[in-house]
């Protein structure tokens, strides 16, 4: 395997960490040493690994029925799962990931409005699509002006198209967003925004952009696709609620699939009409896997057990984590901050305001004290994402947060120490 592994999100110089065995809070690598998951399969995990309740639901279809080439009642109960959390989805569609989520709802777009382009901001990561890679992670050197950001591929090759397709919009920054989508508003098929993305920092998109993004596309007949993929886990009735902004479209993913394989686009009657074959096949939606009853159940199991008081625990516990963060970079004079809401956080070694991809986009100082603070943490029992983000679980307890503050504060120690920051 070119690089060691099948997902470049975890490469990780000398050597990556091979997993054997996870069960709760705690994942055991294959030289046997045991950590607490913090990372949580970069999101999904929200009550952590094997929860008995989603290990019977699994258990029990296994010698049922895995895969299928037919619907299944299951698809449904997901579906109406889902459909009675969130106004906005009043009819949805089953994937395999987060990243063909986006694709349909990307084809759904231009099916409905009959245009070819889409918006999306700098910095922000919508899957692994030629079209979504566009600016994710471009550099100073290449991101251009910050009123009118370069779409700048990620993959050697990408075709021309493909950049001309996306309009790349400066997250947070409102008048030069509208500017931008006004310029091209003929030819936008749909604006595509996740509230919180984790790549450009996990850093909120304002209320007053979101209010702009909507009213754009109401006046522009264009669609608004909130990607909730990773944000979902905010909040009973998505992280659409928790912005106050209602969407066209959602993605989906991650958490609704239990640990299972999944991805959903959901949204207006009449959007979603485009995947109806009874209205004409405008668009076209296949995938053997998709609505698989394996993750169907596991999602079912998982979703069910996300009752109102999970999510109060887990914007509780998430507080206490951050709070913990903030205590240990204070107590040991070191330059850092925490990010994020809910159960989501992201750690960053410095003190600047953080209000978009630029303002977050780490110097190479910053850079390289967070990675050796991420190291310092997996030699020491935590795993994080190399990124310095952490998914809190139901299942994780006070004691184990405050172990984790203990050693985040004992790490920054060493670090001021041995001069890595600027104190
Ligand atoms: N959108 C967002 C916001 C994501 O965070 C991710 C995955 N991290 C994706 C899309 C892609 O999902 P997947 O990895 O399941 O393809």
């Amino acid at each position: 395997m070119p690089g060691g592994n099948t997902r470049t999100s975890l490469f990780w110089q000398p050597h990556q960490i091979y997993a054997a065995s996870a069960s709760g809070s705690r994942v055991v690598d294959v030289d046997g040493v045991e950590r607490i998951d913090l990372q949580n399969n970069f999101t999904t995990l929200i009550h952590g690994h094997a929860h008995p309740a989603v290990v019977r639901r699994v258990q029990e279809q296994v010698g049922r029925m895995m895969s299928i080439g037919l619907a299944t009642e299951l698809e449904i109960e997901l579906a109406e799962l889902i459909c009675s959390r969130v106004p906005s989805i009043e009819r949805i569609r089953f994937t395999n990931s987060g990243t063909e989520a986006v694709l349909a709802a990307i084809k759904a777009a231009r099916a409905f409005t009959m245009r070819p382009k889409i918006a999306k901001c700098e910095g922000v990561y919508h899957g692994s699509s030629d079209l979504m890679e566009i600016s994710n992670a471009s550099t100073p050197a290449e991101w251009g002006d910050e009123e009118a950001p370069a779409s700048v591929p990620m993959s050697r090759g990408t075709p021309e198209g493909v950049l001309n397709d996306i309009i790349v919009l400066p997250l947070n920054n409102i008048e030069s967003s509208e500017r931008l989508l006004n310029r091209h508003a003929d030819e936008l098929a749909g604006v595509i925004i996740d509230p919180m993305p984790v790549r450009s920092g996990l850093i909120p998109a304002k209320r007053e952009y979101l209010d702009m993004l909507l009213s754009f596309t109401r006046r522009n007949n264009s669609v608004l696709i909130f990607d909730e993929v990773l944000t979902f886990r905010l909040g009973y009735h998505g992280a659409q609620a928790v912005f106050g902004c209602e969407p066209d479209l959602t993605t989906l993913g991650k958490i609704i699939g239990g640990g299972m394989p999944v991805g959903a686009v959901g949204g207006k009657r009449e959007i979603m009409a485009v995947f109806d074959p009874r209205e004409g096949f405008a668009v076209w939606h296949g995938g053997t896997f998709n609505g698989n009853p394996m993750t169907m159940v596991a999602g079912l199991a998982c979703m069910e057990l996300l009752t109102l008081d999970a999510f109060r625990r887990l914007d509780e516990l998430g507080d206490l984590t951050r709070s913990k963060v903030r205590e240990a970079f204070v107590g040991a004079g070191i330059a850092g901050q925490v990010t994020g809401m809910g159960s989501l956080l992201r750690i960053h070694c410095t003190e600047r305001p953080l209000t978009g991809y630029r303002s977050f986009y780490p110097t190479p100082e910053e850079a390289c004290n967070l990675v050796w603070l991420m190291v310092y943490l997996l030699n020491h029992g935590f795993l994080m994402t190399r990124m310095g983000t952490a998914a809190i679980s139901t299942i994780t307890t006070e004691a184990e947060i405050d172990r984790f503050g203990d050693t985040l504060f004992e790490g920054l120690k060493v670090m001021k120490k041995e001069g890595l920051a600027a104190a």
